[in-house]
């Protein structure tokens, strides 16, 4: 029976053989790679990494969807978790793994920082998202993408914009253009010296009113002579440091708190 795409759960389905295979090409599985695919809907991506994998997890809400995946082709070699990927438990896959997964765009930034906290244990991120979203989390500062994803991401991430999907690649088309991101985590030692509580308050903070000068949205939050401690001149705004700064910044504060 055809299934009915759900609106809600943001089901647009990749129907691009082109595009499946160019997503394979950049991803390159082994054998013995642990993968979690994140919203396999009707298995396109699923079925194209099963040619190179023996075992994958899929992590889906839609029962009828979790359903079909459990009593379909492909059963004996997925573990389907049936759940909302922002609630599933990483702990569940043994070791390091690697993540991949259309993902549904209206909780694409809920699903990144989720995560981040995992970021100890994932090998390497490819997902299908929002080409929106893609260029804000790659965008450099000083331009208009520049915000507090690409800040919060740049710090725990080498990413790479890889490709761009039209609409006409899916059904049904979304009405906005789509694009592929690879994204690996940095070194773990240099990972461990961000305060991370610290650098997302004062990065939330800077980005709340973006347009203002950071002595003026950081009032009560920074004291301004650490930030120029920093290279941070009061005057600055947000959009204009880079996410090496704000790293910087938070490390400095986060000293002086100890
Ligand atoms: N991978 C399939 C493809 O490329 O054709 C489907 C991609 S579709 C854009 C997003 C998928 O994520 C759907 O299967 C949807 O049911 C699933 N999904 C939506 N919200 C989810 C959530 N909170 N947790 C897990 N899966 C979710």
């Amino acid at each position: 029976m055809k299934h009915q795409a759900r609106k809600r759960f943001g089901q647009h389905f990749l129907t691009d053989q082109s595009i499946l295979d160019q997503f394979i090409g950049h991803l390159r599985p082994r054998p013995d790679d642990t993968v979690v695919e994140i919203g396999p809907g009707l298995g396109a991506l699923t079925g194209v990494l099963l040619r190179a994998l023996p075992h994958l997890h899929v992590v889906e809400i839609d029962r009828d969807l979790a359903k079909r995946l459990r009593e379909g082709q492909w059963a004996k070699r997925l573990t389907v978790h049936e759940t909302d990927v922002l609630e599933f438990d990483y702990a569940a896959i043994e070791g390091r793994f690697r993540v991949v997964g259309n993902l549904p765009y209206n909780i694409s930034s809920p699903i990144l920082f989720a995560l981040l906290n995992h970021a100890d244990r994932v090998i390497d991120q490819q997902f299908m998202l929002q080409k929106e979203v893609i260029d804000r989390m790659v965008a450099e500062p000083k331009t208009s993408d520049y915000g507090r994803l690409s800040v919060m991401l740049q710090a725990y991430y080498h990413m790479e914009h890889l490709f761009d999907v039209p609409p006409e690649c899916f059904d049904p088309p979304p009405r906005v253009m789509s694009a592929i991101v690879h994204m690996e985590p940095k070194p773990a030692a240099d990972r461990a010296l961000i305060p991370h509580a610290v650098f997302a308050r004062i990065v939330s903070a800077a980005f709340s009113q973006r347009r203002k000068m950071l002595r003026n949205t950081w009032d009560g939050v920074v004291p301004m002579a650490l930030a120029e401690e920093v290279g941070i001149a009061p005057t600055a705004r947000a959009e204009e440091i880079s996410s090496d700064r704000y790293v910087a910044l938070a490390q400095k504060l986060a000293e002086q708190a100890n």
